[in-house]
């Protein structure tokens, strides 16, 4: 693989992007590093180069998009997130969101479903030298490849039908969980897991979103 250029122009629009979260009233500076290190262009078509910096979401592939760049701000905002914490992000798509995490100092460990968007996201990020360990496999179950849970963070890039159980299972006491839960539209919740049942649970609500849809079983083609 051929590693995309980053040129002066990418990088100004990129600032400009950032400007705009800011006005949009985006606080968060740690954030907004990560998100003015990280050429969204490279992961996502050549075709779409000139928009790439634009707050829209575009298909990579498979029926799949990559997320709002304000979106993505948004869910690492709310994973409040330390260095050297263990993240599980279900849904690496095009691994943009993955590398966020990555430079914000987190282990960071992806589930992605369809075989083709998992190949590319691993070989893109191993490209950038960000040590994400990515799996393909159903993130419905969580990780259950490897025994890295419990997990201080775990945030879900599609939309869930409920609460996936198994995720709360592996998610650490005291840790939060951000989950875009609905069918057609998603409202954002985080969940702060205060206790083992699900009435110590902590859950917030934070607006309505669009993903695409949380799907069953891992996808070969
Ligand atoms: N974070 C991604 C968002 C991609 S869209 C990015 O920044 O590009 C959500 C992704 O979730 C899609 O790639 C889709 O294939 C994946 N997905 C849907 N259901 C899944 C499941 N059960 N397990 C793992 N990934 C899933």
């Amino acid at each position: 693989m051929t590693t995309p250029i980053d040129t002066y122009r990418h990088k100004g629009l990129r600032l400009k992007m950032v400007e705009r979260l800011r006005h949009d009233g985006f606080t968060d500076e740690a954030v907004l590093r990560a998100i003015e290190e990280v050429p969204r262009h490279f992961f996502i078509d050549s075709a779409f180069d000139e928009a790439a910096y634009d707050d829209r979401a575009f298909p990579i592939g498979c029926d799949q998009t990559i997320s709002h760049p304000s979106t993505v701000a948004m869910q690492t905002h709310l994973l409040d997130l330390q260095p050297r914490m263990k993240v599980l992000e279900i849904g690496t798509g095009s691994g943009y969101q993955t590398a966020i995490l990555c430079r914000l100092g987190a282990k960071v460990f992806t589930i992605e479903r369809q075989k083709p968007l998992f190949l590319q996201a691993r070989t893109l990020l191993d490209h950038l030298h960000l040590r994400a360990r990515c799996f393909l496999g159903d993130g419905y179950r969580g990780l259950t490849e490897v025994d890295y849970a419990p997990f201080d963070r775990i945030l879900v890039t599609c939309g869930a039908p409920e609460i996936p159980p198994a995720l709360m299972a592996q998610l650490k006491q005291g840790g939060i969980m951000v989950i875009p839960i609905g069918e057609r539209q998603q409202e954002m919740l985080r969940i702060t897991k205060n206790g083992s049942t699900e009435a110590d649970w902590q859950v917030e609500r934070f607006g309505t979103y669009n993903f695409v849809p949380m799907l069953d079983g891992r996808q070969m083609h």
